[in-house]
């Protein structure tokens, strides 16, 4: 193993909400390792100024319209001849407790976390199989994985668990042509997601450093290092992986 294995030269990466917090900072380290980077974002005004900060290219891309992510896939791999790495980071949260999630709060969250997701897997999947490489990483939460008290996130804990879930069944059904797929999981990142939490439920923020041993939230740049990993073929061996980054949380 040496650093040219982390090495992402000659590599179309897309990385969706890459506009700002964490999917910024992976378009960021992506690009610092020579990809070329598509930010695949539905704020225009962050998505431009995304792209221009990583040197990389905007395209409005709404993650629940599954038309046009198929229609984003199609141009880049024509435009680039490829695509290599698609990192799947949009999301978000509702903070609510069950008795109070509305059906189209629940299908707000579930369309954007899961739907998107899967939409983006299926489409450059299909590219990625075609080409017979590509490496997929999608942005779970440990929320997924353990249901973390005081909160009360019943929809987003479901949609980051299927994420997961999703991630080991297409990793199963692509392993032997070419196509790894890993998740993330990260654990509580200074991210204006988490600002938002923290600014109205300020008892969970908390309650949420206590329960972390580090003591600390984590920063959004300590995502990149692993998202380059799993990218690069530092990770040729991987696949169906689901790795946790949260400052030991779910070690206790
Ligand atoms: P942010 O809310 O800071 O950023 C999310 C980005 O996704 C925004 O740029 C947002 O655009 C964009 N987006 C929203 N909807 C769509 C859509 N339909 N299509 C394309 N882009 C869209 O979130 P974070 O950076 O904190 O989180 C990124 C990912 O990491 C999420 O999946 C989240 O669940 C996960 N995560 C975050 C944790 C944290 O503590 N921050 C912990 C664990 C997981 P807009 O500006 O318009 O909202």
């Amino acid at each position: 193993m040496s650093n040219e294995d982390f090495a992402l030269h000659g590599n179309t990466a897309l990385v969706t909400g890459g506009g700002r917090g964490i999917g910024l900072n992976i378009a960021r380290a992506l690009a610092e390792h020579g990809a070329e980077v598509v930010i695949g974002e539905i704020d225009e005004e962050n998505g431009k100024l995304a792209a221009e900060q990583v040197g990389g290219e905007f395209v409005h891309l709404d993650v629940t319209d599954s038309s046009r992510v198929a229609e984003v896939v199609r141009d880049v791999v024509d435009e680039r001849g490829s695509l290599d790495v698609s990192v799947h980071n949009a999301g978000m949260v509702r903070n609510e407790n069950a008795e109070d999630t509305t059906d189209e709060s629940w299908r707000d969250v579930l369309r954007l976390n899961l739907d998107g997701v899967f939409y983006c897997c299926r489409e450059v999947g299909k590219a990625m199989l075609d080409q017979g490489r590509g490496s997929i990483v999608n942005i779970a939460s440990m929320s997924g994985m353990v249901s973390n008290h005081p909160q009360a996130q019943v929809s987003y804990n479901t949609s980051k668990a299927g994420v997961i879930t999703m991630t080991k069944s297409l990793a199963g059904e692509w392993a032997d042509r070419g196509v790894r797929v890993n998740a993330i999981s990260p654990g509580y990142i200074g991210t204006d997601l988490l600002q938002g939490v923290q600014r109205t439920q300020p008892e969970w923020y908390s309650s949420w450093l206590e329960q972390t041993p580090m003591g600390r939230v984590g920063k959004p740049s300590e995502l990149g290092p692993l998202a380059v990993y799993l990218a690069s073929n530092a990770s040729s061996f991987m696949t169906g992986s689901n790795v946790v980054i949260d400052g030991g949380f779910t070690s206790w």
